[in-house]
């Protein structure tokens, strides 16, 4: 099965998309996490043993997974929904398209859904004529301020109050106040009238329990539930990552979700969806379709270090301590998922060739391995990531330039051969002083001139053992 290509912005045109504020806000809420998260982790001793199971049954879910996604399709069909598979994101908004028209559909009603930004419904739905509603607050909100999520969790966390109650003047035809609860109160308004007049609901999934088919949906608002069980048309769209094996795993899954997203014991709702509703008069849809996404899933989980992106359960908890992300913000990374597992995620979805920078979009210091609640090893991908950047992988050939490779490949030989490395720091002040203006190097040749271009070079002026041996001498003379 094959990735479709999706849009990435990349960084060169984050900046047009970036406002200003974006590092005070985001950093206040991160923090604001990061601090609950401790609090709740510290309440459970055995929270690293949860890790480990967490992260075994992944990893044994990913090796079984044909198993587990075709009992669960079956358990799914037995219960009356209806399941489609789709290789890529066309295929998965055709489908959805499809049963659209077939059931007369004019308004979409949507609960967050990260699958759904994958294959870009929304664009889709409009498209062909149907009005397609984000119901989620923080998803509504970056729906009427035109952009995408830059958390995976608090998709407008890079806008203060003030900035939502301005976008709802404007786009709502209001005055609204900046008070949280008023603008909450609009927004809720706004949205009810459409859950009741809405022909058909879309969603996607925390988790799809093979045991039994159910399809399980963890959420702070009750927006998802609106979605799912008041149009009479239910349709998910999940990746095929999502799959566990039993209620016992996800007895596991639970305690890590919360707690390492926002801080709770658990979501204000947990959500349990086995088909449609078995009888007239019951609550929830007459029809439930199942759209199945792989969208080069099932290619990536042959990597035995890349597949480990598809242990996560998104909780966020890897933005909210990255220092990268802290700083620049989700929309720097160009994806709909940013983020250290942003960074894992895009480059292995939509080839490195294409999210060639995102592997570097790291310092490496290890603070989202460190709270990941399922132990994906970010920097070890990471750095698994650079090399086929580097070096080119099955699908492409490297995308550094040839002479950053072969100063990178002199680099590894040095460090690799003694002799070689005193020989290049014996000749390389010389070489630089040709260069050296003052104490620095104002402009070097290429390829260092990327470097130059942006700031001065400090000259290498000796190794630095050379330069211990100088000035121990000088401290050892200075003391005499
Ligand atoms: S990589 Fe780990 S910490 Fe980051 S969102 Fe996924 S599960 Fe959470």
């Amino acid at each position: 099965m094959t990735t479709e290509t999706i849009p990435y912005i990349g960084f060169e045109e984050y900046s047009e998309h970036i406002p200003q504020t974006i590092p005070a806000a985001v950093q206040q809420a991160t923090s604001r996490f990061v601090g609950g998260r401790a609090a709740r982790v510290s309440e459970l001793p055995h929270w690293e043993q949860l890790r480990q199971i967490a992260s075994d049954i992944r990893l044994h879910t990913i090796d079984n997974m044909d198993i587990y996604l075709n009992r669960f399709v079956e358990k799914v069909q037995a219960a009356g929904g209806i399941v489609h598979w789709a290789a890529t994101a066309e295929d998965a908004r055709q489908i959805v398209l499809q049963i659209a028209k077939e059931h007369n559909v004019k308004l979409a009603v949507k609960a967050k859904s990260m699958a759904t930004e994958e294959i870009e419904l929304n664009h889709a739905l409009q498209a062909a004529g149907i009005e397609a509603l984000e119901t989620d607050l923080g998803e509504y909100i970056i729906q009427l301020a035109g952009t995408g999520p830059s958390h995976i969790i608090v998709p407008a966390v890079h806008l203060k109050k003030e900035e939502i109650a301005a976008l709802f003047s404007e786009k709502l035809h209001m005055n609204a106040p900046s008070d949280p609860i008023e603008l909450a109160r609009i927004a809720r308004e706004k949205l009810r009238e459409k859950f009741l007049s809405a022909e058909m609901g879309v969603s996607g999934a925390n988790f799809l329990v093979a045991e039994t088919g159910t399809m399980v949906m963890v959420t702070n608002e009750g927006n998802g539930r609106m979605c799912t069980s008041m149009p009479d048309l239910h349709v998910a769209v999940v990746g095929i990552d999502k799959i566990i094996p039993d209620w016992e795993s996800l007895t596991v899954f639970l305690k890590l979700l919360a707690r390492s997203a926002t801080g709770q014991k658990l979501s204000t709702y947990t959500q349990f969806i086995t088909g449609p509703r078995r009888e007239e008069g019951e609550f929830g849809p007459k029809e439930f379709h199942l759209v199945l996404l792989d969208n080069g899933r099932s290619k990536i989980m042959k990597d035995p270090i890349g597949r480990q992106v598809f242990k996560c359960i998104r909780c966020g908890a890897c933005e909210n301590v990255c220092p990268v992300y802290k700083n620049v913000g989700g929309f720097a990374y160009g994806y709909f998922i940013s983020g250290p597992i942003g960074a894992i995620f895009a480059p292995q979805m939509l080839g490195t060739q294409v999210a060639r920078e995102l592997p570097y979009a790291s310092t490496l210091c290890g603070a989202c391995a460190d709270v990941c609640p399922v132990k994906i090893p970010i920097p070890t991908i990471l750095r698994h990531l650079r090399r086929r950047v580097a070096q080119g992988d099955e699908v492409a050939g490297p995308s550094m330039p040839v002479p950053i490779r072969a100063m990178a490949g002199m680099a590894s030989m040095a460090l690799g051969w003694n002799w070689i490395y005193r020989f290049g720091t014996g000749i390389l002040p010389f070489f630089m002083s040709v260069f050296k203006r003052g104490e620095w190097i104002p402009s070097a040749p290429y390829p260092l001139n990327r470097w130059t271009k942006a700031r001065p070079l400090p000259p290498f002026n000796a190794s630095f053992r050379n330069w211990w041996r100088a000035h121990s001498r000088v401290a050892r003379e200075n003391t005499k």
